[in-house]
């Protein structure tokens, strides 16, 4: 299945044309979007007419848009590890970022005023189906509901200097824009083998495939789950390949105007328009 948010309302769609879950389902699935993640079965009963309306795709809202929490992998590509200058990790090295910072597949990148190393990294996400506490790496794809494409947005100025927590770097608003669909696993063919890209105004600059990822997504399950019970919903971005702008030479960051796309695999791409945030004068 493949799964949408449109106007804050759970969309069903099949080859580009989808229905409202809640009147297809003559209200057996809730209208809200994380309250349909948790009824994939009644979702699956659902079907999507030849003659349904055609989604426009940049309409669209993050597909788990109210996650309780966001888990996030660092260093999870090795060669993303040795361009960042860092030593592999020998432990998945999870760190948080707030929900408020999603956003949709097509909306605007907002770069904050005075904040010039504003980087890209595209990432696969996980969403979580259902509980998880102390779940083994071979077991976690049972958890998982679906698949989405993501971008972790990050400010490194911020995030290397001081003590180093990357959470209020990877988290201002419009920073975490996911989508354009979560997709089922029964979808994917091998989810632990998907293509993942970043374009940055039509140029490829990242190309990875979660084959590489040191740490498999089960085995971030099983390492977020040892601390932290996972909710319906939860969201775990799984680290980002090479080719971010913090590791060009010269160096290369984001600014107004900049268009960057993120491609996964079996799931669609993202399509995100870098602008100047807009703050209040007296605020800046
Ligand atoms: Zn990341």
């Amino acid at each position: 299945m493949r799964i949408g948010n449109l106007a804050g309302r759970a969309i069903l769609v099949r080859d580009g044309r989808f229905v409202d879950v809640e009147r297809a389902s003559g209200g057996a699935v809730p209208a809200d979007p994380m309250a349909a993640l948790a009824a994939l079965d009644r979702l699956a009963e659902i079907t999507v007419p030849d003659d349904a309306p055609v989604l426009d795709e940049t309409l669209l809202g993050p597909p788990v848009p109210r996650p309780s929490k966001i888990v996030a992998a660092a260093l999870n590509y090795r060669k993303h590890a040795e361009e960042a200058n860092l030593p592999i990790p020998e432990r998945p090295a999870l760190f948080a970022r707030f929900p408020s910072a999603l956003s949709g597949p097509a909306q605007e990148i907002a770069l904050p005023p005075g904040r010039d190393q504003v980087d890209w990294e595209a990432e696969i996400v996980l969403a979580v189906g259902r509980r998880a506490r102390h779940v083994s790496a071979a077991d976690a794809w049972s958890y998982v509901a679906g698949v989405t494409a993501g971008q972790d947005v990050s400010d490194r100025a911020a995030q290397f200097e001081g003590p180093s927590q990357f959470t209020m770097a990877k988290s201002h608003d419009t920073f975490a824009p996911t989508g354009p669909l979560l997709v089922t696993l029964d979808e994917l063919g091998d989810p632990d083998d998907l293509g993942l890209r970043c374009r940055l105004n039509g140029e490829t600059v990242q190309d990875g495939r979660s084959s590489d990822l040191i740490f498999s997504a089960g085995e971030l399950i099983a390492a977020a789950s040892a601390v932290c019970t996972l909710e319906p919903g939860d969201l775990l971005f799984t680290g980002t390949p090479a080719g971010v702008g913090w590791g060009m030479e010269p160096q290369r960051f984001l600014v107004p105007g900049d268009l960057l796309e993120t491609e996964l695999e079996g799931v669609g791409t993202l399509r995100n328009r870098c602008v100047a945030a807009a703050v209040p004068a007296e605020a800046v």
